[in-house]
């Protein structure tokens, strides 16, 4: 049970505003905000674990085709010093 300090009314404790207004320094919401704060932490740590994992082959993709450019662009230049 918690006494409202503006009117003086018994609020029960799941309660986290009073009748009149006054909103009651929740020691029960507190640790479930953490708690959310901590599984949007964990599941964005998961989430840039997944897309690291995910980024593998796209890195390996994306390097074949820079080597692939260079090579070409190599060969280009090349065969331009050649002529
Ligand atoms: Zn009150």
């Amino acid at each position: 049970m918690m006494k409202c300090p503006n009117c003086k009314k018994i609020s029960p404790d799941e309660d986290s505003k009073c009748d009149c207004g006054y909103l009651f320094p929740t020691i029960y919401s507190s640790p479930v905000i953490v708690k959310d704060i901590e599984m949007k932490f964990f599941s964005m740590m998961w989430f840039m674990v997944k897309w690291a994992f995910a980024a593998i082959p796209a890195m390996i993709i994306i390097a074949i085709i820079v080597a692939f450019v260079m090579m070409l662009l190599g060969g280009f230049t090349t065969s331009l010093i050649d002529s």
